[in-house]
């Protein structure tokens, strides 16, 4: 049995947050898309290195210094490991996936693109995959050009393809959907935009949580994450780039720890990864999302897949056979992520009457809103699991929500 391998109650024991009281009911926390709860492992490794290891990074002298040097490099070997990179170097810290996006879009625009250029994402995509392209071909005079979406929320593949021209400089897509839980075929995404010499860049803050990457069996060029939606602290995220594209992206930000040397006539910058890393890093966030990375690598990724998949459909189950539902996003691969709207009734109204029943759901158009666009709907109200979730839960919820329906 699948779910075997992961000892749920265990599992619940290192969440705290989860046994507290909302509206006078047990919280059921589904938003998890959003942003994870963080385990008592997490908290842990934060509360050690304030405890015994903080110190300023790369400079220091002194010892306390060298081993908060010695902590941060190690969690950098942790991301560089989760992910499979070939390098520690290949792993930038940034403040989140929307700055990891920010980063890529900005250099590379200043030093590829061109008046007449296209860049392609697809219709499925969030703000922070849609914006920092938009800008870039505002100011280069680029066309973003958008792949588009069928009825059940999937990528149609041979209209991808055909927006692979030779005028495509690069491709952003998400690898899962945040809204419709889609999971792409990235790899084959990639490697067809490969075939015509195009780098892909993969937004993959709904896919690192909830399944195994290889960003080497991938072929990706970019990918990006974020530290809390994977069980670790906010304001912390990664930029993961190869290394010859890294290499030949200009400076984003600057400033100290970028440099070898300085004089008021010239800079010399350092090398990879410190030449985008300007300033203080957030170290106690690199430590607590290494944490997390460590915590669910103990409990395995092929028995959270496998565990979430179950749940996903029992959810779907549940949720589908309820009166007047529609789900919205019912592609064949799909991940943690339950979307649907009720006729009649407004995504935020039916997301006031969960939570007043202990039910934390997302509503709304989820910074997707040219995907609402699509479907002709102004929001939806989104479910999103994590490993912590159980069937139980998922009961409550559909009661919940029959109730709501019924307005309680
Ligand atoms: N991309 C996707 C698919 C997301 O779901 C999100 C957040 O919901 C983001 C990007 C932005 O992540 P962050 O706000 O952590 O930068």
């Amino acid at each position: 049995m699948k779910t075997a391998e992961l000892n749920i109650e265990s599992v619940r024991k290192d969440f705290p947050i989860l046994r507290q009281l909302m509206n006078g009911r047990p919280l059921v926390y589904l938003d998890n898309g959003a942003t994870a709860q963080k385990p008592l492992q997490v908290l842990k490794a934060i509360e050690k290195f304030y405890k015994e290891q903080n110190a300023n990074i790369h400079r220091g002298v002194h010892l306390l210094s060298q081993e908060a040097t010695v902590a941060y490099e190690k969690a950098r070997e942790t991301v560089q490991k989760h992910i499979n990179a070939a390098h520690p170097h290949e792993i930038i810290f940034t403040s989140g996936t929307t700055e990891s996006v920010n980063l890529v879009a900005h250099t590379f625009a200043k030093k590829f693109l061109e008046k007449g250029d296209e860049i392609l994402i697809t219709e499925m995509e969030h703000h922070s995959n849609i914006l920092p392209w938009q800008v870039a071909c505002e100011e280069k005079g680029a066309v973003l050009k958008v792949a588009p979406v069928n009825d059940k929320g999937e990528l149609i593949i041979s209209e991808y393809e055909k927006l692979l021209t030779p005028k495509t400089k690069i491709v952003a897509i998400a690898h899962v959907s945040n809204t419709l839980g889609t999971i792409n075929p990235v790899q084959e995404m990639i490697q067809a935009a490969h075939e015509k010499g195009i780098p892909v860049l993969i937004d993959g803050a709904q896919a690192i949580p909830h399944m195994k990457v290889d960003v080497r069996w991938l072929d990706a060029d970019f990918y990006c994450f974020s530290g809390h939606k994977v069980f670790g602290p906010t304001g912390i995220g990664v930029l993961y780039g190869k290394e010859e594209w890294l290499n030949k992206l200009p400076n984003y930000k600057v400033g100290g720890g970028t440099i070898r040397t300085v004089t008021f006539k010239e800079t010399e910058y350092g090398g990879l990864p410190i030449r985008f890393e300007a300033g203080t890093p957030n170290i106690d966030g690199v430590i607590g999302m290494a944490a997390a990375l460590d915590y669910i690598n103990g409990i395995s990724m092929d028995a959270i897949h496998a565990y979430e998949h179950e749940l996903l459909v029992y959810a779907t189950e549940r949720i589908s056979g309820i009166k007047g539902v529609r789900i919205i996003g019912t592609a064949a691969e799909k991940a943690g992520v339950l979307s649907f709207v009720v006729e009649g009734m407004h995504p935020l109204d039916i997301g006031m009457l969960l939570d007043a029943q202990g039910v934390a759901v997302r509503t709304g158009h989820h910074c997707t809103q040219p995907l609402m666009e699509r479907f002709k709907i102004n929001g939806t109200v989104r479910a999103s699991l994590a490993f912590y979730n159980t069937k139980e839960e998922i009961d409550v919820f559909a009661v919940a929500l029959i109730k709501a329906l019924q307005r309680l």
